[in-house]
């Protein structure tokens, strides 16, 4: 099959078998997943995919993507807290949404009653991430207005950490969650059946057998997709950390210093850079560039190669030392972090492939 570069390839049977391999993970602690799509796009084919391999609940920030799945037999939530302008798609696309504003809350409810539905919401707890949620002392407040409110359905209390703040999930933060959640059950006279403990940052106290008692829920993005816990950046065990490849074409190659010639002004993006001098080295240009990835995020597979820079689409590397004889037309191939996955599958310039498709 003739290619497109530059392209990124996912192997669906190694994507799968992380799925496998999470899912039983968490099983045997009682834990769903929720299989977060948004780093690639709720592309159709990966999404079937990890519904195949057992999946029952996706995830994403946006609306658009979920709009994307409507047709697909599983329950979607959305986790970016939801906009008011947005809320009819919120109500129409997703049975889930994360809040932590009553105001939005309120206008939810209003849509779904219009739209004749009942809308489940998680609300986020802030439990010293400082990214999404309501704090602490805040929340039996909030809670007894929502319970006030018709079509809307409080399923569970969430949170979110290791995002903003970098802070790392505990029993700590995670058991005052698991409190919060008895006491309003208890002053409300309701059940709140979900605790949604976080993301792919969590899944280490699940490796590990720390998990609180009562999460129940985590929403796993990276830990599928690259096969990594986000606390510490540890492998998950059994994982394939390669399901994605970044694949680009090279348009030149010669032998150039490694300082340039001239007075050095501002690069394309208003910095001013600094050379080492490494005298003459061969020097391949790439079609990638940064409308498409983030450089910092790259890893020549080729380990003999590095990277010397990228403008917004040309990618310049040293290939001095590769075992290969590189010419124009060859291709290079890259392992990916997860900023530089998020702009590969976002970037219309980048091709996608779907290999090993299970049949
Ligand atoms: C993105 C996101 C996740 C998934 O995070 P990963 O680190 O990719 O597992 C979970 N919850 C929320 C609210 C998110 O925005």
């Amino acid at each position: 099959m003739k290619k497109n570069y530059p392209c990124v390839e996912v192997d669906l049977k190694k994507l799968t078998h992380n799925v496998k391999t999470i899912l039983s993970m968490c099983d045997k602690k009682h834990i769903d997943i929720a299989a977060v799509t948004k780093v690639y796009c709720a592309q159709l084919p990966i999404v079937e995919a990890i519904l195949e391999a057992g999946v029952t609940q996706v995830a994403d920030s946006r609306i658009l993507n979920l709009k994307k799945l409507k047709n697909l037999n599983c329950k979607k939530m959305l986790l970016r807290i939801p906009m008011i302008s947005e809320v009819y798609d919120v109500v129409r696309y997703s049975d889930c949404s994360l809040n932590s504003e009553i105001d939005t809350i309120v206008q939810l409810a209003k849509a779904a009653k219009e739209l004749n539905k009942i809308h489940n919401i998680i609300l986020m707890v802030d439990l010293g991430d400082l990214r999404e949620g309501i704090l602490i002392d805040d929340v039996v407040f909030i809670v007894s207005k929502i319970v006030k409110l018709d079509n809307i359905k409080l399923i569970g209390l969430g949170t979110n950490v290791t995002c903003y703040g970098g802070v790392i999930p505990d029993s700590k933060n995670l058991g005052k969650l698991i409190k919060l959640k008895l006491e309003i059950e208890k002053t409300f006279n309701l059940s709140l059946p979900v605790i949604s403990g976080g993301n792919s940052s969590s899944l280490y106290m699940v490796i590990n057998d720390t998990m609180p008692g009562g999460v129940n829920q985590l929403r796993i993005g990276e830990a599928i997709v690259l096969g990594r816990e986000t606390s510490f950046g540890e492998p998950v065990p059994n994982c394939y950390d390669d399901v994605f490849t970044l694949r680009g074409e090279i348009v030149e190659i010669k032998n150039k210093p490694t300082v340039p010639t001239g007075i050095i002004g501002m690069d394309a993006f208003g910095n001013i850079p600094h050379f080492e001098d490494k005298g003459i080295r061969k020097r391949a240009i790439v079609a990638l560039g940064r409308q498409d990835i983030r450089v910092e995020g790259l890893r020549p597979m080729d380990t003999d190669i590095s990277i010397f820079g990228a403008s917004s689409d040309h990618l310049i590397l040293d290939v001095t030392d590769s075992k290969r004889e590189l010419k124009v037309g060859d291709i290079v191939d890259f392992k990916i972090d997860y900023g530089c996955l998020l702009a590969a599958m976002t970037s219309i310039y980048v091709e996608k492939y779907y290999n090993n498709k299970l049949d």
